[in-house]
């Protein structure tokens, strides 16, 4: 049930952090992946840790924020692959302010198109593939701030609220051709995005972890689970939702 197998899988900011922990997850259940991201030398490191797992994994130079490239790179996919079953929305980005007017238009386009049109973009690019073969599995990568506000990252947060609603209106459009559209949503996690948030906020770590119901970050590894549900025969009649991954940090109440 939850083999994967022959199946292939685009994996956005598949090189490093919690896209990575994905990446191989997927990979253990013998899913191919397409690693989408910009970094040729980070790209190449994960290509050769996903490859050692025994599936074939190859490196696609894309930035999601650019639908020019999108375009070019999920057709490139396609025909090195030749088919496309999952499709793992992850890639990134955050701009931190002490307040929220003080990002410029040029911050905010950035982090909006970055994190919420790439869904967009790549999502309607790999829809025909998922229409013609009836059947296709769309994760997005949410946030905590998908459900809470946050004062130094409204572009951020505002562009993960959007995620969960964009996810719930292609589950519902695309119900009907038998794809499914989910939502993660990771808590506080130990990778380069948190690294700089820890840099600028130190007292943060102690406050997240006291939230934190099982005592501790998450770790791109917490992923494998989640995603291989997602993307599996196990999860065919689950769409529209969001699963936080957050160690129990969202039903705490403070
Ligand atoms: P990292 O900074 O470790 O990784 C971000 C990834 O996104 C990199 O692989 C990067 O690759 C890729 N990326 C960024 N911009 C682009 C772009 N324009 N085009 C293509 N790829 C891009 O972050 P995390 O692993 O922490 O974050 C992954 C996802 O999880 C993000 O959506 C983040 O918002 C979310 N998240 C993370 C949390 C955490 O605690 N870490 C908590 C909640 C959500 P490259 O630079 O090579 O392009």
């Amino acid at each position: 049930m939850f083999d994967l197998t022959g199946k292939v899988a685009i994996v956005t900011g598949g090189n490093g952090g919690i896209g990575k922990g994905i990446a191989l997850g997927l990979a253990k259940q013998g899913c191919d992946i397409a690693i989408f991201a910009r970094n040729k030398e980070k790209s190449e490191l994960a290509r050769n840790d996903i490859q050692k797992l025994g599936v074939k994994a190859e490196i696609i130079i894309c930035d999601v924020a650019d639908r020019r490239s999108v375009n070019d790179a999920v057709k490139k996919t396609s025909k090195i692959f030749g088919k496309l079953d999952i499709l793992v929305n992850n890639a990134g980005t955050n701009i931190r302010t002490e307040e929220p007017q003080e990002l410029t238009t040029e911050q905010w386009d950035q982090v909006i198109q970055t994190n919420l049109s790439s869904m967009h973009y790549m999502s309607s690019e790999v829809f025909p593939y998922f229409k013609s073969q009836q059947s296709g599995k769309v994760i997005n990568i949410g946030s905590m701030t998908s459900i809470f506000g946050s004062p130094y990252a409204s572009a951020y947060s505002a562009s993960k609220g959007g995620v969960v609603q964009y996810t719930k209106s292609c589950a519902l459009g695309w119900a009907k051709y038998n794809i499914q559209v989910n939502a993660i949503l990771p808590g506080y996690i130990v990778t380069e995005m948190t690294k700089g948030f820890l840099e600028q906020y130190p007292e943060k770590e102690k406050i997240i972890t006291d939230r934190t119901a099982a005592g501790r970050w998450g770790f791109p590894k917490d992923f494998e689970g989640t995603a291989v549900f997602l993307s599996s025969a196990a999860s065919d009649f689950v769409t529209g939702t969001f699963i936080p991954v957050d160690g129990g940090y969202s039903v705490a109440l403070n």
